[in-house]
């Protein structure tokens, strides 16, 4: 993992307007300051005058009152990302994202449970109605900027799964794994990377078992799961660093481990490149 997040170039880029308002000043402005990796995968932050409009592939986005703006890119996201940014005197600045190409690995796991790998119908339609709660609770969008304050780990442990990467359960290709996956025994405890507030709790849904979303505002949510234990309710105001549960392997799970997600709407992000710029 260590490998992949290193080759991946810095991070703080300053959108600088080079048009005449600026030409007679020693230093230029930037006009929006943006955190996070310039690849696939990434959370983006931005900074920027609360006054302007921004787009990303002319999408608009939500820039707050303090000028916090965010965005992400999926895993399979590539080529050139265009950022749009107006100002209030109908100024057009417009950024290139170029993304940095990543490879992803192929994980081979045995041992899962079969009922997990090819669920009965009932099972399915069962997974099928939680997936869709979860989708709901990530529709959340709030005002909110925990993403601010610089991230902790939610436990410490060997990391046995990275984001991505191509997931073949028992021999059958399954959808890729999106998680960030710490291995500790059972009981160990979980703790929220950021401030936040919980918007989906849950004991044992059949993939993911113990389940807890939390929102950080502008639709960054992270995702926990295969807990043994669920010690939050929806609605809870968390500080950061308190403990929500812990880990267990409940769900589709071989073993003990955390399974730990972070999106921006419903555009899986990758954990490791979270823990390496915020
Ligand atoms: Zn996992």
């Amino acid at each position: 993992m260590r490998n992949v997040v290193l080759l991946i170039v810095p991070i703080i880029v300053l959108l600088g307007l080079t048009g005449s308002s600026y030409a007679d000043e020693a230093v230029e402005q930037p006009v929006i300051k943006l955190t996070g990796a310039m690849t696939s995968g990434a959370l983006v932050v931005g900074k920027t005058d609360p006054a302007n409009s921004v787009s990303l592939n002319g999408e608009q986005l939500t820039v707050s009152a303090e000028g916090i703006v965010v965005f992400g890119f999926d895993r399979d996201a590539t080529g050139t990302q265009q950022l749009t940014l107006t100002q209030a005197n109908g100024e057009q600045l417009t950024r290139q994202l170029n993304l940095i190409p990543r490879e992803y690995k192929i994980d081979r796991v045995e041992g899962v449970p079969q009922r997990t790998v090819t669920p009965d119908p009932k099972q399915v339609a069962r997974a099928r109605k939680e997936a869709a709660a979860v989708w709901q609770a990530r529709q959340i969008f709030s005002q909110r900027h925990d993403f601010l304050t610089p991230v902790i780990e939610p436990a410490q442990g060997r990391i046995s799964g990275v984001y991505g990467s191509q997931r073949i359960f028992n021999g059958e290709p399954r959808n890729p794994h999106f998680g960030l996956d710490v291995a500790a025994p059972t009981g160990t405890p979980v703790k929220v990377v950021w401030p936040g507030q919980v918007v989906f709790a849950a004991d044992d849904l059949f993939y993911s078992g113990g389940t807890i979303i939390v929102e950080h505002g502008h639709g960054v949510t992270t995702t926990y799961i295969h807990l043994s234990r669920v010690d939050v309710e929806v609605g809870d105001e968390l500080e950061q660093g308190a403990v929500i549960g812990a880990i267990g392997a409940t769900g589709r799970a071989t073993g003990p481990h955390l399974d730990w997600r972070v999106n921006w709407r419903n555009v899986r992000l990758d954990p490791a490149l979270v823990l390496e710029h915020f």
